[in-house]
């Protein structure tokens, strides 16, 4: 499907600045209506050939532009429960990379060019979102070391101390990413999102943005959401045990009841640099900015400022022999 403006018929986007269907054409606001699409292979608006691939749920069309979602991977099993909407516009998203790396040396002459910026697409990444229910008991022994010095003696007093507790803790929305394409290190390291903007889903904050579906199922998926809850609820523990010099533990008992399941999308901009046949991706976070990659050095600027160093050098070398030859 495509979203389409009912005054001018160009294609209406959703806007992150206006948070609102907005038409780039005629500039109204809110005056899109559906037009339906038949499989994945062609474009409704121009009839151009489509590339879904395996994953993709929304893609661009090569041939007139247009953001085409597909039904097929929007709808039933595959219907997101949730979405955070972008807030970070695409102008913006430019605007953080030239302000992070525009006074960095050695980059690529084309780097932050009009014609690569304008390559930037927003994607929406998918997730699972992972409650639990967690019950954490702990025997432990703990210590408590005193000494204090009384005239020429010195006195330690140690205190043992048996330890329980017994901690309920709820975790909500725990999300591991979805997707194959995207690195899961990349996208950890975007986090966090503010949980708090998401909203139903609704295919109309999709218009204007690339998409994927989910790659792989929750249960495949959820050992890494397990493994965050556990290290989670063993830091809030040490957080009760400080008051000991030692602890020794007993027995534990940490026990996860997955309570809910959420599908999400989450919003991303990407934005990738092919330099010497390497690429170099970036992404920054469509919601608060947070943005993570390394660009490449460029190779001849680098010697460029070396090579300007080496001959200073031999400069103050000529200058000093001039002056042991007046002496
Ligand atoms: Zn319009
Ligand atoms: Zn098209």
């Amino acid at each position: 499907m495509i979203f389409r403006c009912k005054n001018c018929g160009a294609n209406a986007v959703f806007s992150p600045e206006k948070q609102a269907m907005y038409c780039p054409y005629c500039d109204s606001i809110d005056s899109e209506e559906i037009a339906a699409g038949e499989g994945m292979n062609f474009c409704i608006n121009c009839g151009g050939e489509l590339h879904a691939g395996d994953y993709k749920s929304a893609v661009k069309c090569e041939h007139c532009g247009s953001y085409v979602i597909f039904e097929e991977r929007t709808s039933g099993n595959y219907e997101p429960h949730l979405i955070l909407p972008f807030k970070l516009g695409k102008k913006g998203a430019q605007e953080l990379i030239k302000k992070e790396f525009g006074k960095k040396p050695f980059l690529p002459d084309d780097f932050l060019s009009e014609a690569k910026m304008s390559e930037m697409e927003g994607s929406y990444v998918p997730f699972f979102m992972y409650d639990y229910a967690c019950r954490y008991q702990l025997n432990a022994q703990g210590k408590k070391v005193r000494t204090w010095r009384n005239g020429n003696t010195e006195y330690t007093e140690t205190s043992i101390y048996d330890i329980y507790r017994d901690m309920d803790v709820d975790f909500e929305k725990i999300p591991v990413d979805a997707s194959i394409a995207m690195n899961d290190e990349m996208m950890d390291l975007m986090e966090p999102y503010d949980y708090a903007a998401l909203a139903d889903f609704q295919t109309k904050y999709m218009s204007g943005f690339l998409a994927e579906k989910n790659n792989m199922s929750a249960e495949e998926l959820e050992t890494r959401a397990r493994a965050k809850a556990k290290k989670d609820a063993e830091a809030l523990m040490d957080e009760t045990l400080t008051d000991y010099t030692a602890v020794t533990e007993k027995r534990q008992d940490l026990n996860l009841d997955r309570t809910q399941t959420n599908y999400a999308l989450l919003p991303v901009w990407s934005y990738t640099y092919t330099y010497k046949g390497q690429t170099y991706p970036f992404y920054i976070n469509g919601q608060t900015g947070k943005m993570t990659g390394n660009p490449p050095i460029s190779k001849a600027k680098v010697f460029g400022y070396v090579a300007t160093v080496f001959l200073g050098v031999l400069a103050a070398g000529g200058l000093f022999n001039l002056i042991l030859g007046v002496l």
